[in-house]
C-alpha cells in the first residue's frame, strides 16, 4: 500500500485557525485556544442519532444523506444548531439497496423505474422528475443516488443521466453512494458532484482518480465505519484510493456516516487518524472538517456568528491532532476574545 503511517509525516504546517480566549457565561475568562470556522460533517443520518448531540461535541453543522422528508426537513427547521443540509430520501432502483436494510426508516427510500421513452413521456413529468422536484420541494439542497451492485439492481447509465439531468434542473447537486464493481466508475463518468464514502470496494486506476479529481469530484472519506466493522480490506482501499485522489488535487471531506453503527458524537479521532493515514496535513484536516461543500462559504453554515473552538495549544506534531481536535466545541463568535 502506497501510503504513509502517520509518524512519517511531517510536522504539521500551521494551522488556519485563530488564536483566541473563550469568555465563560459568567464573564470570566476561560480556556485558551484556537478558533476555526464552523466544523461540518458532510455525512451523518440525523433520524438515526441524537440531533442534539453533534454541536455539544463540536460540529456546527450536518449534511444528511438519506432520511424521510417530513422528519428531515423539520429537523433542519429547528433552532439554532446544528445547521443541516439535507439530501432527501435515498433515490434508488426498484428492490435496490438500501430497500431490504432494517435500519431503513419509514418513507426514507424512493425506487425509481428507467426513464420513460420520449414517446410516452407526452407533457407529463415522469417518475424521476416527480421525485427529484419533491426533494427540492422539502428543501433539498443535493440528491444522493445508491449504486451498490452487491446488494440489489442498481441504476443504468441512462437512468442515472435521467436522475443527474432532473437534479440539474433544480440546481441540486448529487451524491451517490457506490459500492461494489464498476459503480465508482459509474458514478465519476456520470458526472456526480461527490462519493458518499471514499471508494473501498476496489483500487481505482490514476486515470479514474485523475479525471474525478479534474472535474472537481468530492470524496466524503468516512474511513472509521469500516475500522469499526473490522472491514481491515476495505479500510486500506479506501484510504489507498484516497491518497492517490487528494494527490491528484482532489477534494476530501470530513464525514462520519454518523448513525451507521457505533460512532462518537462529535469530531471523530478515529476518522481524523485515517485521514491523515491517507496522507492528509494538518492544514487539509482541518480544511476537510471546515469546508463548506455543499454550500458555498462558511457564512451560510453560520460562521459570521459562530466558530468551533479548540481548547488548549495546539500539538507539536501530527499524531497529537485527532485527539486535540476532537476536543472541539461550537460557540458564538461574541463569546471570544481573539488576541
Ligand atoms: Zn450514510
Amino acid at each position: 500500500m502506497s501510503v504513509r503511517t502517520a509518524e512519517e509525516l511531517p510536522s504539521p504546517e500551521p494551522l488556519p485557525g485563530r488564536p483566541a480566549r473563550l469568555r465563560l457565561a459568567d464573564g470570566a475568562p476561560g480556556p485558551e485556544g484556537t478558533a476555526f470556522p464552523p466544523f461540518v460533517d458532510h455525512h451523518v443520518h440525523l433520524q438515526m442519532v441524537d440531533p442534539d448531540a453533534a454541536p455539544r461535541a463540536g460540529i456546527a453543522g450536518v449534511v444528511d444523506l438519506g432520511a424521510e422528508l417530513t422528519a428531515i426537513s423539520a429537523l433542519a427547521g429547528r433552532e439554532p444548531l446544528p445547521r443541516v443540509v439535507f439530501a432527501g430520501q435515498f433515490l434508488t432502483a426498484p428492490g435496490g439497496y438500501p430497500s431490504d436494510r432494517w435500519w431503513l426508516r419509514p418513507g426514507s427510500l424512493r425506487e425509481l423505474p428507467a426513464p420513460l421513452p420520449a414517446h410516452e413521456r407526452r407533457a407529463l413529468p415522469d417518475p424521476i422528475e416527480t421525485a427529484v422536484a419533491e426533494q427540492a420541494a422539502f428543501g433539498a439542497r443535493l440528491v444522493k443516488v445508491m449504486l451498490n451492485a452487491d446488494a440489489g439492481p442498481v441504476f443504468d447509465r441512462e437512468t442515472l443521466d435521467a436522475v443527474i439531468a432532473a437534479a440539474r434542473a433544480h440546481g441540486l447537486l448529487v451524491a451517490a453512494h457506490a459500492e461494489g464493481e464498476g459503480m465508482a466508475r459509474l458514478a465519476i463518468e456520470a458526472g456526480a458532484d461527490a462519493l458518499v464514502h471514499a471508494p473501498f470496494t476496489e483500487r481505482l486506476d490514476d486515470e479514474l482518480l485523475t479525471r474525478a479529481a479534474a472535474a472537481g469530484q468530492c470524496w466524503i472519506a468516512t474511513f472509521d465505519i469500516h475500522a469499526r466493522a473490522g472491514e481491515a480490506s476495505a479500510l486500506e482501499t479506501a484510504i489507498d484510493n484516497t491518497a492517490r485522489f487528494r494527490a491528484a488535487g482532489g477534494r476530501v471531506l470530513y464525514g462520519t456516516d454518523l448513525g451507521n453503527g457505533e460512532l462518537p458524537d462529535g469530531v471523530n479521532a478515529g476518522e481524523l487518524a485515517a485521514m491523515l493515514a491517507a496522507g492528509l496535513g494538518a492544514a487539509e484536516l482541518v480544511a476537510a472538517l471546515a469546508d463548506p461543500w455543499p454550500l458555498a462559504d462558511a457564512a451560510d453554515w453560520g460562521g459570521d456568528a459562530l466558530a468551533t473552538f479548540v481548547p488548549g495549544p495546539p500539538p507539536g506534531d501530527a499524531d497529537g491532532l485527532p485527539g486535540w481536535l476532537a476536543g472541539a466545541r461550537v460557540v458564538p463568535i461574541e463569546n471570544l476574545e481573539f488576541g
